[in-house]
């Protein structure tokens, strides 16, 4: 293989990248970014908008990482078109990459809901660092913020905006958020935090933003008439970046459709991370959006391209950070049959663990990443367990895992 050319620089890019190197690829590796240079998105909603870290703390690798791994990188410019027939990737600036292998790893974007006055210059996105930094420059103390959406994006920046000393609002109709993810009551007990933080939360929609000089009026759906605020973040979801693939005629589905290998309709073309969607039989699975399965994915990606096996799988993971609370989840507790308790609902550490039968498909936790780490050896050995010890917190769930 002479060469592959990487169009986005997030995690499952740098993955890829660093998969293809680690697996022994030889030839040219290109990496092609629209931002500054590749840095991680998750301290975007937490350390990075509070401005406990700068961007260069967040970079997904440091900077002779590039010279030292001989991968070429060209940030600051953008894929614009991808001929798969002859391997090129036109940039931006004029110039062609042309390459034997292209992985798409686009990502995402930010959606701004259909609410009228969404795109007033005091409502924001959360995307890139350049989003996080227009809205941390409106988080002031005192400031009054309305996120809306609850989900784990809106969460994390009501969090980082009552520690930034902001009057926070958020506002979702789904109340507790999260359910299908973390389980009922655990969905609902991380909910009341925000209201013991000093947050109001509303079980509403917004119906329209009016910006009148330095202040937005938001509309609510409870016929509550209008609020006043300086500032409005947009935590509704993102969608799949999908364009280049669509352009080049690949198969594209809210997601750029792939194989379990990553590959897409065309042979020559790999997509990972966010902006990839795997096709398995008929059926189009749901896409993850959590950073595990994008660094995951180009590890897949880059075995595919170097013939080897690839990496093994298991139950996927994410995690997410508020109020000073980290809380990680394995599995899908949506497909769980019961949900028990280990420990108990407040003081860390505590868990929830789903099960179909006697085995556990998921698992949520509060402080105890020991517990999801056991889990996850749990659900992906397919491990029998007995309820009582896996809900008893002075056995040790490592036992469990050893039978
Ligand atoms: C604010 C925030 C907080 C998050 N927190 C968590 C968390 O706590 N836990 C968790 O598990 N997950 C979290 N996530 C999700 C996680 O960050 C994503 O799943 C992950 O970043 C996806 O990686 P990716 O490489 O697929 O895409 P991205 O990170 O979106 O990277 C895609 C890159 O491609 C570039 N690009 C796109 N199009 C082009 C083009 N045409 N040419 C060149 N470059 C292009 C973009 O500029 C971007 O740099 C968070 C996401 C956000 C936004």
């Amino acid at each position: 293989m002479a060469n592959v050319a990487i169009v986005g620089g997030g995690i499952a890019g740098v993955s890829a990248a660093a998969a293809l190197r680690s697996g022994g690829f030889t030839g040219e590796i290109t990496l092609v970014d629209a931002g500054e240079f590749p840095y991680d998105r998750p301290p975007l909603s937490k350390d990075f908008l509070s401005g406990r870290k700068s961007l260069s703390d967040i970079a997904l690798q440091p900077d002779d990482w590039y010279d030292r791994n001989k991968v070429r990188l060209l940030s600051g410019r953008t894929a614009t078109a991808l001929r798969p027939g002859t391997g090129q990737v036109e940039l931006s600036d004029g110039t062609a990459v042309t390459a034997d292998r292209v992985v798409l790893a686009t990502g995402g974007h930010a959606l701004r809901p259909p609410i009228p006055g969404a795109d007033g210059a005091r409502v924001h996105l959360l995307r890139t660092a350049r989003d996080a930094d227009a809205l941390r420059a409106r988080l002031t103390p005192g400031a009054r913020a309305l996120v809306v959406g609850a989900g784990l994006i809106g969460a994390e920046v009501a969090s980082t905006a009552r520690d930034l000393g902001c009057e926070v609002v958020m506002v979702d109709p789904v109340s507790p958020p999260l359910a299908a993810a973390v389980g009922a009551d655990l969905a609902r007990w991380l909910h009341e935090q925000h209201a013991i933080r000093g947050i109001r939360t509303e079980a509403t929609t917004v119906r329209s933003l009016r910006e009148s000089g330095p202040i937005v009026h938001a509309e609510f759906g409870d016929g509550t008439g209008e609020h006043a605020f300086d500032a409005v973040l947009l935590g509704v979801g993102m969608a799949p970046d999908t364009a280049l693939a669509r352009a080049a005629g690949l198969d594209v589905d809210r997601g750029i459709l792939v194989d379990d290998a990553q590959v897409t309709s065309n042979p020559a073309v790999l997509a990972v991370g966010d902006s990839a969607r795997v096709r398995r039989g008929g059926e189009v699975l749901a896409r993850t959006e959590h950073w595990e399965a994008a660094q995951r994915d180009g590890g897949r990606a880059a075995a595919a391209i170097l013939g080897t096996a690839p990496p093994a799988d298991g139950a996927s993971w994410f995690w997410t950070d508020r109020h000073g609370v980290h809380v990680e989840v394995v599995g899908y507790l949506g497909v769980a049959e019961s949900v028990v308790v280990r420990g108990e609902f407040g003081p860390e550490p505590f868990s929830v663990f789903g099960l179909v039968g006697d085995r556990v498909v998921a698992a949520a936790a509060v402080g105890d990443s020991g517990a999801v780490r056991a889990a996850r050896r749990l659900i992906d050995r397919g491990i029998a367990v007995d309820r009582e010890r896996l809900t008893d917190p002075s056995v040790d769930l490592k036992k469990l895992v050893r039978g």
